[in-house]
Parts: C-alpha cells; structure tokens; sequence
C-alpha cells in the first residue's frame, strides 16, 4: 500500500511525526512518502531534524504576506503534481489547517482514500472569522477514513451521519510524539543550545509558570489583558517565574514586550524549538496558554493548564479537569492562577487526572486499522 502524508505547519508535523515513524518501522509492508507544504517554514523544519524526517516532497509555499486564496489555490495545484507521480492510495491529513482541508481535496480529485487524523474536534462555529472550524468540516466531508482522538469526537462525527464503520478512536498522535520526544530529551547526552540557555535564566528557587499564546481570536484586545493578568500575578507572587515564548507574529510581539518588557521575574524569549519546548513544560509547575496542542500535551507531564479562550474545541480536557478555560479575562486569570499557586490541594488533585487524549498509542491504531484495510 502507498502511503502519502501530508503536512504544512508546526503543530501538524508534531502530530504527523510519530505516524510517519510508525509507517517506517513496516516499510515491508508499507511505501510511505511525506510531502510538506511548508504553509510554515522554519517552525515546521526545526520539528523534522528533531524526529529526523526527510520529506520526500517539499513544496515550499510559504510566501510573505500569504493570503488563504493563494495559499488554498497553490496547494491543490502543486499537489496535483505529487499525486501524479506517486498515487497514493491513501493520503494523509491532519487536524485543520489550510493544507488540511486543501490537501484533502486534491487528494479526492485523484481518487485516493483521504485519511484524517485528529478528525471530529468541533466549536459549532463555521461563521467565525478564522477557517479553522471550517477546514476541519470540509475535510471531514471528503475523508474516507476518520481517526478520532476522542469518543466524543466520534460523537461530533457520527451527528453528521459520518458511516460509523469510517471512525476509528486512535487517542490523539501529540501524545505519542510527546512520549517519544521526553526521553530522548531529558538524556543525559541531549545537548541543545536552547536547552543551555535556559537552564542560565531559569530560577530554581521560583516556580516556573509557562505561557504561550498566538490564537487570531485573542489579538487586539485579548493579549492586552492577557498581558495585565500576567503583570499582576508577577507583583502578588514574587516567588514564581514567568518565562512567555513570544509567538513571531507582530500583533503577539508588540503589545507583550510593551506591557511585560521590564519586569524582573517575567523572562521574554523567542519561540522554542519543539524538543526545548518539551523540557520547559516538564519543568513547569503551571502552563497558561491558548494552544490546542499543550493543553493535550501538558496532562501526560502532570502540569495544570489554564486555557485563555473562551471556547474550544476540545471539551474533553475541560471535562476532565485537566484543563481550566479562563478567556482573557484579567481577574479570572489572575484569581485562578492563584488558586493553584495558594492551595497545594487544589493543585495536587489537578497533577493527578487521567489525560483524556490517549496513551501514546494512536499511531500504532492507525497502521494497524490501515493494515487490515481491503
Ligand atoms: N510548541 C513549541 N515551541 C513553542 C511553543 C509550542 O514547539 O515555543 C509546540 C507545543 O509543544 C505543541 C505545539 O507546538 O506541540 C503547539 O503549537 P501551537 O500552539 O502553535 O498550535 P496549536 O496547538 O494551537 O494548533
């Protein structure tokens, strides 16, 4: 069977990554190619040379000042080429991206089995101004093959009479890349510049509170008040230590190192590399963040999140009390950071919930369902 898998930004590569592993250890069985659209370049290839992927097709897309007409319009063409040359007879998405939803429409013009991982996550809210909600609903309608993280987005998937026989629950791949990724990290012989440089800012005596945001829906007057919150929680504690990642994007970049530019305990550095990134949450003692991927991620390190948004479509962290959904309200950030920074209860009980998004496995789901395939 051919294999063609498909992705373009950071997050997808973490999440394809282990799959493209798994497809490499039955390469007997299996021919696998992995072409990247490179919607994002250098995020994208930092993720590559840590889980030493090559891709076989590198579209190289990225253009300054993209635009999604564009961007949808370059990929369907490009990828016409590719399919051509390799005809896969499965292809390979993932999540909800531009590439997602462009790749799976080219992908159905040739006629090969369009597979989505991490299908089924909804917000119900195809209006919204960002296309996220809607790539995911477009490539739902034209897969084949569903890999669902969770039952309830099963659930999702069979409300709009998806075939249940198309629907596999595999747990989500961010927690096999994430198991794959902590021991080759944390051995003794890992040596990463980034690492370096954290272990020099890093306060021991302080505990480590880890932010990151770059959510489209939080710009504009949501990072200012993220921004206040994250001020006032670093003059109530002078015990803890802010280190915030700041996303590349200038409308994340400006009013963060305007507001927190000059404060002792908060440290502003530059994105990390995925591996590094991995270290700093498992040194963390609390994560607050807009990011789908770290709030799926975190629970596995035992390290409570609190999620700025005001919606999301991954109700099952909610559910299950590993993560807290705060929005940007200042106060409530502020109050519920507290929380868990006061009482060592409320705090321990939050380390200890079972992550609703799998054991590492789902990769593994995946090959195995797309072996037994007629
Ligand atoms: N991540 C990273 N470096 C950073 C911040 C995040 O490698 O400085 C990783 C994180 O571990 C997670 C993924 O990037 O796996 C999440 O990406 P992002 O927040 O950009 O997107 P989302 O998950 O919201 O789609």
């Amino acid at each position: 069977k051919r294999n063609l898998i498909v992705f373009g930004t950071r997050p997808e590569a973490i999440k394809m990554a282990p799959l493209v592993k798994e497809f490499e250890k039955h390469s007997d069985e299996f021919d696998t190619k992995v072409c990247i659209t490179a919607q994002h370049r250098e995020m994208l290839d930092q993720v590559l040379s840590f889980f030493e992927i090559e891709p076989d097709y590198d579209l190289n897309l990225m253009k300054p000042n993209q635009n999604l007409y564009g961007l949808t319009a370059d990929i369907i063409q490009n990828l016409k080429v590719v399919l051509e040359d390799f005809e896969p007879d499965y292809v390979y998405v993932h999540g909800d991206t531009t590439t997602t939803m462009a790749t799976s429409i080219a992908a159905f013009y040739s006629g090969s089995k369009v597979c989505h991982v991490e299908a089924g996550l909804r917000t119900f809210n195809k209006k919204s101004p960002f296309p996220e909600e809607m790539n995911r609903c477009v490539t739902g309608v034209v897969s084949d093959i569903h890999f669902a993280p969770t039952q309830t987005s099963k659930e999702n998937l069979l409300k709009e009479n998806k075939p249940p026989k198309s629907i596999l629950v595999t747990g989500n791949t961010v927690i096999d890349a994430l198991h794959l990724s902590v021991s080759k990290v944390n051995a003794q012989t890992y040596d990463h510049p980034e690492i370096s440089m954290l272990s020099q800012i890093l306060d021991p005596s302080k505990k480590l509170v880890l932010v990151t945001g770059h959510r489209r829906e939080n710009h504009g007057k949501g990072f200012l008040d993220i921004c206040e919150a994250l001020k006032e929680l670093s003059t109530k504690y002078s015990d803890i230590q802010i280190v915030y990642p700041v996303h590349l994007n200038p409308k994340v970049q400006e009013p963060v190192y305007k507001i927190l530019g000059d404060i002792p305990n908060i440290e502003l550095i530059s994105p990390l590399s995925y591996p590094s990134f991995v270290w700093l949450m498992n040194k963390s003692h609390i994560i607050i963040t807009d990011s789908g991927g770290v709030q799926e991620e975190a629970p596995s390190l035992g390290k409570p999140v609190l999620v700025m948004r005001d919606t999301t479509e991954r109700p099952e962290a909610v559910d299950a009390g590993t993560v807290l959904l705060v929005g940007t309200n200042k106060d409530l950030i502020v109050s519920k950071a507290s929380k868990l920074l006061e009482d060592k209860n409320a705090y321990d009980e939050m380390t200890k919930l079972h992550n609703p998004y799998g054991d590492g496995m789902a990769s593994k789901k995946i090959v195995e369902h797309i072996r037994k395939q007629k």
